[in-house]
């Protein structure tokens, strides 16, 4: 077809697509947009108390509960749901952990780079290219370039910043006019903060839980003001759960051995141990000995780990013993001496997780509407690894260079019919071209 005839023809089409879409300002491409809430349990959920997110759910394709990746904590679940790997392959290991010289690493750019192949979904989408843009609210992760690349639009995290602030950005990122995101990932630190120190079941963190409610529906109506009901795929989740500790709880470690044998970082009910020279033998046995009385925490050597946890083969645990607390228990440090400082003993009482991703407390949320998912859809449970092959999936993004563990086993069940590649996807794409080098030159 070619000449004005056809010219007209193909403007005619395009304008069919367009009034049929009513989304002229945004990328050709679906457009995903995936929200955590950090530490938001399951159980969280209550129809008086959360009603859009209890609404939302129901209307969304959502399994029971999304598994944690272990350990079951901040930094390591979100990297994996950015990057499809567990914390084996891309190093995160914990929020606090050693570096290799044996001091404490927090959030810096070696600590996500244990593997420099390691390329999270923002970076991936954007390699795909053909108008591809990705945006970054706050991921635990995304302040780093990996392969020397950052997202095109990045917001890095302030906490200061408000959260209706933060969608109206996202947004602005979905409607940018030159290089609108097709894929955000966005971060919001609440209940997590406040139920750590509060403890989960507070009238503080309840607070939270509604303020992220409230939060979804201000996403919805900006969603629905800008007309992309049928447009954006919106993901809620979080990264893991959070259980209640008190005082009688914690677990002193220096009062059953010496730490002049050993370094440590402890964080919440995990803790990386790091015996001096020639004292590894020697440290084991003192605190495989403490476990076994107290039977509050469990020891294990590097090559002890369960392979369920999915994290052994990692070289930064080489000469480390690790310690993990059962449930409801937690290693005593200088955070928790700071919120005693607040309180008494018998008030105390806080949220931590870290736990084993079997715990039913560690277990969290994962919802997901839009024109990729099946609506109202009461799915499996599934890891969130595998998130990863999902956006890929809905995006139509290469499989990365680098083979993933997250697979679409668990997660295809949540995808809707008329997602599947159709001969209808391809022209469907030539139109949305077309429209978009058409309108482009008088934007
Ligand atoms: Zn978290």
């Amino acid at each position: 077809m070619c000449g004005p005839a056809g010219a007209a023809a193909v403007k005619s089409l395009v304008a069919v697509f367009v009034a049929a879409a009513g989304v002229a300002a945004v990328t050709r491409h679906p457009v995903t947009v995936v929200v955590s809430f950090d530490g938001f349990r399951l159980d969280y959920i209550k129809a008086n108390w959360t009603p859009n997110m209890a609404r939302f759910q129901k209307a969304s394709a959502a399994p029971p509960y999304m598994r944690s990746t272990f350990p079951t904590k901040t930094f390591v679940n979100h990297f994996t749901m950015a990057t499809g790997l567990y914390s084996e392959k891309h190093g995160v290991l914990d929020n606090y952990m050693f570096d290799k010289h044996y001091d404490k690493m927090h959030y810096t750019y070696e600590q996500f780079h244990y593997d420099d192949s390691v390329v999270p979904i923002w970076i991936h989408n954007e390699i795909n290219g053909n108008g591809r843009y990705s945006g970054v609210m706050m991921w635990p992760g995304s302040e780093f370039p990996y392969q020397d690349k950052y997202p095109t639009h990045i917001q890095k995290y302030n906490k200061s910043m408000l959260w209706t602030d933060r969608v109206d950005i996202i947004m602005s990122w979905i409607k940018d006019e030159n290089k609108p995101a097709n894929l955000v990932y966005a971060y919001f630190e609440e209940p997590d903060s406040t139920a750590h120190l509060k403890g989960p079941d507070s009238q503080e963190t309840r607070n939270q839980i509604v303020r992220a409610d409230a939060t979804l529906k201000y996403i919805l109506d900006q969603i629905k003001h800008e007309k992309l009901e049928n447009k954006i795929n919106l993901i809620i989740l979080s990264d893991h759960g959070m259980d209640t500790v008190t005082y009688d709880r914690m677990i002193h470690l220096d009062e059953y051995v010496s730490n002049t044998t050993y370094k440590s970082i402890i964080s919440g009910p995990n803790a990386f141990i790091h015996p001096n020279p020639n004292k590894f033998d020697e440290v084991y046995k003192n605190l495989s000995k403490v476990a076994n009385t107290s039977r509050t925490f469990n020891v294990f050597k590097q090559n002890q780990l369960p392979d369920r946890w999915h994290m052994k083969n990692n070289t930064r645990l080489i000469d480390i013993i690790y310690l993990l607390a059962k449930p409801e228990y937690a290693f005593w440090d200088t955070y928790f001496e700071f919120i005693l400082n607040g309180t008494t003993k018998e008030k105390f009482k806080i949220g931590v997780h870290g736990y084993d991703n079997e715990e039913p407390q560690m277990r969290t949320i994962f919802m997901a509407s839009g024109p990729a998912f099946k609506k109202s859809y009461s799915a499996m449970q599934f890891d969130n690894v595998d998130l990863y092959p999902l956006i890929c999936r809905i995006e139509g993004l290469t499989e990365p260079s680098r083979r993933i563990d997250g697979t679409m086993q668990g997660v295809e069940q949540l995808l809707s019919v008329g997602n599947a590649p159709t001969f209808m996807g391809p022209i469907l794409g030539i139109l949305s071209a077309l429209l978009l080098h058409t309108i482009a030159p008088s934007l």
